[in-house]
């Protein structure tokens, strides 16, 4: 079966590497919030292009710290899209404060600009964008603007999205804070949970470092309300500083399958997505069909596996039955429509040809 990731393979490519640095890490008796970390958040911090990187637990809880740390509270209200996994929506909730839902661009499947200045016009406390599927949302540099403007803080989530570039600029250097996950399969992925808050101002940096650590503002005494304990330990650092220098090379990596998918797929019922620039690193490779069911039941019988990435909007989560919402008109309509297809660097010319064949052999 070709699988829709492998992490097998890229286990055993970076294994000696890895090995390397698993004795580095025991052999230095450190094992949480040390010199691993702290030179993987300076790296990291470097590679976005931003002044600071704060290490976290997992993505989720980077946005949850990063949207306190930019003063949202209790009731508050936060604009995310909904075809994004309920992960900033979960995070938005946990935190006491409530989701107000932008409608996603039919295309390129992110918040458009008019749909963040709905939200500002309405009153949010602040802004989260999601750079879905590894593709930098258009018109990011204008809706940073737009909320600068208004003094409404605008978050990225960047945790599919590591390394893809706007005119030269890293995604998670446009926002007040950026927060990346470093989950296994994600393009910058650990051997285990992981995550970061980036940002380019100190007060933030600051509330981040506390905010992650008990609300310490040194050992024992808490001053920052609203902390606990979310940190990155040193293996994970140290596994991450392995992967961080091939980063662009595994986007470019997966950036050439999804050209070579670009190409090859000539179904007229399956429509794929294009200009696959460096705005795009390409962490998932999402067609739409309209007969879903049938591509990937014909797919599974090619020995290709498939998944939804998301079947269920978040405003149609069941914990979220009976809130009204507004109109989620195009968010609704890709539910229903997206396919996600085999794509990751240590893919194969057969393996992606093999993909090519068996979805251009489908007939609804
Ligand atoms: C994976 C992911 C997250 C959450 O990251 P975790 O480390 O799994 O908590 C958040 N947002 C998006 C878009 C993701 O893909």
């Amino acid at each position: 079966m070709q699988k829709i990731n492998n992490l097998a393979i890229r286990l055993a490519r970076y294994r000696p590497l890895l090995e390397e640095a698993t004795q580095r890490v025991l052999a230095s008796g450190w094992l949480v919030l040390g010199p691993e970390t702290a030179a993987f958040e300076k790296e990291f911090a470097a590679y976005v292009g931003v002044d600071f990187a704060v290490g976290v637990a997992n993505g989720s809880d980077a946005i949850e710290l990063a949207l306190r740390a930019l003063g949202v509270e209790p009731g508050d209200v936060v604009a995310t899209v909904a075809n994004a996994g309920m992960y900033t929506c979960g995070s938005i909730l946990h935190l006491g404060a409530q989701p107000f839902f932008m409608d996603v661009d039919l295309q390129t499947q992110c918040a458009s600009i008019a749909e963040v200045e709905a939200a500002l016009h309405s009153g949010v406390r602040a802004v989260v964008v999601t750079h879905l599927y590894g593709r930098a949302v258009p018109g990011i540099e204008l809706m940073a603007k737009l909320c600068a403007d208004r003094g409404v803080p605008l978050i990225e989530d960047c945790a599919q999205a590591h390394g893809a570039c706007v005119d030269g600029r890293r995604v998670g250097a446009f926002g007040d804070a950026a927060c990346f996950s470093f989950y296994p399969t994600k393009n910058l992925g650990g051997l285990g949970d992981g995550g970061a808050v980036v940002c380019r101002d100190q007060k933030t940096e600051l509330a981040l470092r506390q905010l992650r650590q008990y609300g310490w503002s040194q050992k024992y005494k808490v001053t920052c309300p609203g902390g606990r304990n979310s940190r990155l330990d040193e293996l994970q650092s140290a596994y991450l500083r392995v992967f961080l220098p091939h980063l662009d090379r595994d986007n470019a990596s997966r950036r050439h399958w999804g050209h070579c998918y670009e190409r090859g797929l000539k179904n007229p019922w399956v429509k794929v997505p294009t200009d696959l620039g460096e705005n795009h690193v390409v962490h998932l490779f999402v067609v739409l069909v309209e007969a879903r069911e049938s591509l990937a039941a014909h797919l599974h019988q090619c020995g290709v596996a498939t998944d939804v990435h998301y079947p269920i909007p978040d405003h149609q989560q069941p914990i979220l039955a009976g809130n009204t919402v507004r109109a989620l008109p195009c968010t609704e309509l890709l539910a229903k429509q997206v396919l996600t297809l085999p794509c990751y660097p240590e893919m194969t010319e057969q393996e992606v040809a093999h993909v090519v064949e068996s979805v251009n052999s489908w007939r609804p």
